[in-house]
């Protein structure tokens, strides 16, 4: 039997009533099946006498299709920075055309940081090879390679930037283990690839191994992001919390929903310092939209999660474990029924929302009964404002140039590059797609049409300035070497703020 202990709040925690007052919130139907699953959403919520009132906005393909390559209109950001609170069905984002995805867009313009996904297998009575599952993953919610800071240098190399910032780690770190403590959670496994991404993910692991002292009573370990993915798909139970970054997050969350029982249980809350919005993980499914066959779950269990967000935890209890009892019933959609042993004959959108309302009031029988008391949420009072340290002290010491050149080999463009250099900077090494192919490349090593040539003080005590660096450019660029662009080289406290070169 799983014991659902998600979103229960430690019994530390002081509770206070439901408020009486209505909440105003957002509300957007979305694409696909979203009409659907948020119209039974809605039945639901108003049932159980969750005491709302819904400001309706339209987002998503229609939005984009007018022209509006946003997929969100001027008006509808009024409403959620007026309500502070979106419950959001699933977009259809349109294929091709440059339309950015409005999920990421909504998510880092509102400044939601934290991405919350607990999910719990429904053992015996949701089919799943892991009946154990209980995991909450807490994953980065706005930087990353989302940033989506994307580039075309050179006929054949494409850029995208993963930007991991100290802010950007602390918030979400600290939210993990805010989240634990107050939901009676025990652990908190940080996964990265640090062991690869020394700078971006190491920052990642070292904020997390900062925080995790604050927090003696909450066990804690580290992955590296591919054995633990490995491990959660085959031992999920031996995890709790996880916190990631945004990638990372995004795949294994979905993997773990899935693992559940279907990606249609699980919902999410999108948490930040002013605004919370919360959905179903799972897409706007074209393929079965229209038909009255999806499951509305996912979309229901965020909106539980908006309840407790919103302090109507009373409310939210009463729909959890009507909802808990529908499917110990055996009361379930077609997507979970083909594989369950206790389902009865699969029930369409509508009649599910008609079930879960039928037993508004009732508690489960096998599952243990969740109840949600009304506290602050961690977000609001227990996570720190982030405090800007003293700046470090910054010293340049060299320059990466980029260059483009399809002719020439690492040995003829050292040579070039050689005599181009100034008496500030020399030529260290030149890299292609990382590896080091100059001084003593080898003849294996494929190399594309893109180059980074490190350019490094000439004298160990040579400061280097953005004036030297724009001598040696001006020199470089008028005997036509492609220059693509530069990073500077520099160190901080007289650390080196740069990785070397793979076999430099
Ligand atoms: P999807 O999650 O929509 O569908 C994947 C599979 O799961 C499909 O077979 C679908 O039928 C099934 N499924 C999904 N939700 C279900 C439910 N509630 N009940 C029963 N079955 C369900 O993923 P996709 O097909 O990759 O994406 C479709 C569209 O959704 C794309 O345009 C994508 O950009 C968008 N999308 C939106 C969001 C969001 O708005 N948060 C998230 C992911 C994808």
């Amino acid at each position: 039997m799983q014991i659902d202990s998600t979103n229960q709040l430690s019994p530390a925690t002081p509770a206070t009533e439901d408020s009486i007052e209505k909440t105003a919130i957002t509300v957007a139907y979305g694409d696909g099946i979203g009409p659907e699953i948020m119209k039974a959403t809605m039945q639901i919520l108003e049932a159980a006498g969750a005491r709302l009132a819904p400001e309706t906005i339209d987002i998503g393909e229609q939005v984009y299709l007018s022209g509006n390559s946003a997929g969100i209109a001027p008006a509808s950001w009024d409403s959620l920075r007026r309500t502070k609170v979106f419950l959001k069905a699933p977009i259809t984002t349109p294929s091709g055309g440059g339309y950015k995805s409005l999920n990421v867009t909504i998510r880092k313009t509102l400044g939601l940081y934290a991405n919350v996904r607990p999910c719990v297998s429904y053992a015996p009575f949701v089919a799943t090879k892991h009946p154990t599952m209980d995991v909450v993953i807490v994953r980065e919610n706005e930087e990353d390679l989302y940033a989506g800071i994307e580039h075309r240098q050179s006929d054949e190399v494409f850029q995208c930037l993963k930007l991991i910032t100290r802010p950007g780690c602390e918030k979400i770190v600290r939210y993990a283990f805010e989240y634990a403590r107050s939901h009676g959670r025990k652990k908190v496994t940080c996964m990265s690839k640090d062991n690869i991404m020394k700078m971006t993910d190491g920052l990642f692991h070292q904020v997390f191994d900062e925080i995790r002292v604050h927090y003696p009573e909450i066990e804690t370990d580290h992955s590296i992001i591919d054995i633990g993915a490995a491990r959660l798909a085959t031992r999920p139970e031996r995890f709790d919390v996880i916190v990631t970054t945004n990638l990372y997050g995004d795949i294994i969350s979905d993997i773990a929903a899935e693992m559940t029982g279907s990606v249609g249980l699980a919902g999410s809350a999108n948490i930040g310092e002013h605004v919370a919005m919360f959905e179903a993980i799972h897409g706007s499914a074209p393929d079965i939209a229209g038909k009255n066959i999806a499951n509305p779950s996912g979309l229901l269990l965020a909106a539980v999660m908006m309840l407790v967000h919103i302090r109507q935890a009373g409310v939210a209890t009463r729909i959890h474990n009507a909802w808990l009892r529908t499917i110990e019933d055996g009361v379930m959609t077609a997507e979970l029924h083909s594989g369950s042993t206790t389902a009865v004959a699969p029930v369409g959108t509508q009649a599910f929302a008609s079930a879960v309302i039928a037993r508004l009031g009732q508690m489960p029988q096998t599952f243990a009964a969740v109840h949600y008391v009304n506290a602050p949420a961690p977000s609001r009072t227990a996570v720190p404002l982030y405090t800007r340290a003293a700046p470090a002290r910054k010293e340049m010491v060299g320059v990466d140039v980029f260059v483009h050149d399809a002719q020439h080999t690492p040995e003829f463009l050292a040579g070039r590059l050689t005599t181009l250099a100034t008496e500030a900077l020399q030529l260290q090494m030149i890299t292609n797609r990382g590896v080091k192919v100059w001084p003593g490349g080898f003849p294996e090593t494929f190399c594309t049409d893109h180059w980074r040539c490190r350019f490094v003080a000439a004298t160990s005590d040579g400061a280097i300035t953005h004036a030297h660096i724009i001598a040696l450019l001006t020199k470089v660029t008028q005997a036509g070497v492609d220059v693509i662009k530069t990073e500077n080289l520099c160190t901080f406290d007289g650390e080196k703020g740069f990785a070397l070169g793979q076999g430099q």
